[in-house]
């Protein structure tokens, strides 16, 4: 191992967050400095530059999801998009009689927190269950939407399992019942193709920093035709179609862009790559600890994400002894607290299977070589760990 590789950890959390690709990086930087101007002061050539830059940005983000460019709203990601889509379409609908939204247990902290801020405001939120590999079942879905459901929230891959909802079946329900379906897409765009007219999406979330992209930056999709019609949730200068007021920061909007661009390019052969390391990945570590098994659909899942548990080793322990990978538990926003993943419980796992569960995410920099020395790294590790009867966790009925 050379001294650099020492220096640290094999980054294996993707599903946290990426990397920004130097090619992204290297576009941005003439917006900070030289071409710095604000896109909505259009009397001088600075602002025009600016403004340029991001209508160009918006058609590759628009691309990339098979949208129209003014059709996309740059937000500062994919939580205030979560937010936008779900809160202001409720307040748009709302008063019109539409006072009930349809989600699922699985989603993101902040889908799930915006459901419950609605239910503050007497909106009925119902929030489905999954199927055993994280799939909605689409006909509990088809029974819960009703003549007053305002919005029907329901992600594309999920930040834990990588568990891919059927999007298209789901798009057409909501079509046929003329209700709202929105998706929280941050973890999909980029990864696996997505798009808004062959999945009948009206909505949709995503975020520069988990496609390679700047933090801080991301977009919602507003449907045109049919019009999906949201209140905003803030008020000011009325930037974005009046949808998100606020000065669009360009140079992250930029680096959005050519992310997206990118991704175009590169996704198909990406995926294939992705998708035969995080085989080996498992093969790797199942030969440590053969009794591992993976959380979630195999098939429906994003090429870059393994969920395992290896039953009875405490994961926290398994990550604090392999210093030399840095992956994780869970979700990073709930990273800190000790409760069990709400993502795995709802997939019924008990709360003792769920603190032996690892999350490894691989993407665009990752290696093979990296590869084989996280499987040896992790795999030695669990069974070593096991061997001493150390992190052994609690034997619970409950479990
Ligand atoms: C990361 C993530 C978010 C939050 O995105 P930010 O741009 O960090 O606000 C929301 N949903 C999912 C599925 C995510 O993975």
């Amino acid at each position: 191992m050379t001294e650099a590789e020492q220096a640290r950890p094999i980054y294996l959390d993707y599903q946290a967050t990426t990397p920004v690709d130097p090619r992204v990086a290297e576009a941005m930087w003439p917006y900070f400095t030289q071409a710095f101007g604000n896109p909505h002061s259009v009397h001088h050539s600075y602002g025009r530059e600016a403004e340029d830059a991001v209508e160009a940005a918006r058609a590759e983000v628009a691309r990339l999801i098979g949208a129209e460019p003014r059709e996309i709203v740059f937000t500062s990601g994919a939580t205030e998009s979560n937010n936008t889509a779900i809160k202001g379409a409720a307040r748009f609908h709302g008063p019109m009689g539409k006072r009930h939204v349809v989600t699922v247990a699985t989603e993101h902290k902040c889908v799930l927190e915006s459901a419950k801020a609605l239910q503050k405001d007497g909106f009925e939120v119902e929030i489905l269950p999954v199927e055993p590999d994280g799939r909605v079942d689409l006909d509990r879905l088809a029974a819960a939407i009703r003549d007053d459901t305002a919005i029907v929230s329901v992600m594309a891959a999920n930040n834990e399992i990588g568990v891919l909802q059927p999007l298209a079946e789901i798009g057409r329900l909501c079509r046929d019942k003329r209700v709202l379906f929105h998706s929280d897409a941050a973890q999909a765009v980029g990864k696996v193709p997505v798009d808004v007219n062959e999945m009948a999406i009206d909505l949709l979330s995503l975020s520069g920093h988990k496609l390679y992209g700047p933090k801080g930056i991301g977009a919602l999709y507003v449907r045109r035709r049919p019009r999906a019609r949201i209140a905003p949730l803030l008020d000011g200068g009325g930037q974005e179609r009046t949808l998100r007021s606020g000065t669009v920061p360009a140079p992250l909007v930029v680096g959005l862009g050519e992310a997206c661009r990118l991704a175009n390019a590169e996704m198909t052969a990406e995926a294939e790559r992705l998708g035969a390391l995080r085989q080996r990945l498992w093969d790797g570590l199942r030969g440590h600890v053969p009794d591992a098994y993976v959380n979630g659909n195999w098939e429906a899942r994003l090429p870059g994400n393994l969920n395992v548990s290896v039953p009875g080793l405490d994961a926290e322990t398994l990550i604090a002894a392999t210093p030399g990978v840095a992956y994780s538990t869970a979700s990073a926003c709930s990273s800190t607290s000790v409760e069990p993943s709400y993502v795995l419980s709802a997939l019924g796992l008990g709360d003792r299977d769920a603190a032996a569960s690892i999350r490894l995410g691989l993407g665009r920099m990752t290696t093979r070589a990296e590869v084989d020395r996280a499987a040896e790294a992790i795999g030695r590790t669990a069974a070593r760990l096991r061997a001493e009867g150390a992190g052994q966790l609690a034997d619970t009925t409950a479990g």
